[in-house]
């Protein structure tokens, strides 16, 4: 349930309704628009009934009460009123008309590749850096990632740099680790539908990039999204990274058409991941002008110093050599949507 509040109502009606929605045992998601305050009572079926019969319509301040048309409530569009959510990691927004570009190696291999890819980003302008420590590999037998010393490795490059981590959490038995590191807590793809972790990440409140499953229908994504949101953590990004298809001519199939579609359904920001996608380079910059051109909020992409001597997805890799070059040409095409790369905001004094 909704309960849209007149441009004229005060803040004395507005927490009036917020106390009505959890008196009857809902949560009440107050949202402000420029113009209108919106509360969502959020809850389960009985909570749902018990808002409703509150008879909230005829409450001062209340302009209308109108359902929640999503199965996603905390996800959708509908929650905020057409505003969409902007995210701070640590002083750099993400989201409006923010771009983020969001880069570094597959996996943590050597404090070497780590901080000369940390370096290369950084420079290029890079927003965040990105690198695995757990990494969900397809076969057992494949390299698993440097764990503890990965994580460690970067907070190194974190405290070089000043780019903010983003860094994959797999197991909750590696949370309290993971948290000390990660800026941005990434969900995997194969872990999207894993809900005791996702409703962890909800509890733990750390910025979540929440990936698309493998075979996940934007519906499943949002829903998804909704774990984490539920408990408390609005601090959510989504992630397109490539959907099996029947074609084979590529790994994965990237849904651009996704990054409009989602936008139309909910307010959170959508990063688009062309690397894994895409499975090899060449494809990288082109999917990622696309991307930034049909309105994606980031992009987060792979970039290695020697990609053929990568332990792990290396044909994907961009050369650290044009990252630059490249890093620019995306920076365009984002404009081409309104946006611009993400910087520190200077701190306030
Ligand atoms: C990754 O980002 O390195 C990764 C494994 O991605 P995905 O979960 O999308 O396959
Ligand atoms: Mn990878």
């Amino acid at each position: 349930m909704m309960i849209v509040m007149r441009e004229t109502a005060t803040e004395e009606e507005v927490e009036a309704v917020v106390a009505k929605i959890e008196r009857a045992g809902a949560r009440a998601h107050r949202s402000s628009g420029a113009r209108v305050t919106v509360i969502g009572a959020i809850g389960d079926v009985e909570q749902d009934a018990s808002v409703e019969s509150l008879g909230l319509e005829g409450q001062p301040g209340v302009d209308r009460v109108v359902p929640i048309l999503k199965p996603y409530k905390l996800a959708s569009a509908q929650i905020t009123h057409g505003v969409r959510s902007v995210l701070d990691i640590d002083g750099r927004k993400v989201g409006g008309e923010s771009f983020a570009l969001i880069a570094g190696p597959c996996t943590v291999e050597s404090r070497e590749q780590m901080l000369d890819t940390a370096r290369v980003v950084r420079d290029a302008g890079a927003t965040l850096l990105r690198g695995g420590a757990y990494k969900p590999r397809t076969s057992p037998y494949a390299f698993q990632g440097l764990g503890q010393e990965g994580l460690r490795l970067l907070a190194e490059a974190k405290a070089e740099t000043g780019l903010p981590i983003v860094t994959e959490l797999m197991d909750i038995g590696d949370m309290d680790a993971v948290l000390e590191v990660a800026d941005v807590v990434q969900i995997g793809a194969r872990n999207m539908q894993n809900y005791p972790l996702l409703t962890e990440i909800g509890r733990a409140g750390r910025p979540a990039l929440l990936k698309r499953g493998l075979s996940a229908t934007l519906d499943e994504l949002l829903m998804a999204a909704e774990y984490i949101l539920k408990e408390g953590n609005p601090n959510v990004m989504l992630c397109e990274r490539g959907i099996r298809t029947f074609e084979t001519a590529y790994r994965f199939t990237l849904d651009l058409m996704a990054v409009p579609v989602l936008k139309e359904l909910s307010h959170l920001p959508v990063i688009v991941d062309p690397s894994h996608a895409a499975g090899r380079r060449e494809l990288v910059l082109p999917l990622s002008l696309a991307a930034a051109a049909v309105g994606a909020d980031g992009i987060i992409v792979e970039v290695h110093p020697n990609p053929d001597e990568a332990i792990c997805d290396g044909p994907q890799a961009l050369r650290a050599e044009g990252f630059a070059d490249y890093a620019q040409a995306v920076e365009q095409a984002a404009a081409l949507a309104g946006k611009a790369l993400a910087r520190r905001e200077p701190a306030l004094a």
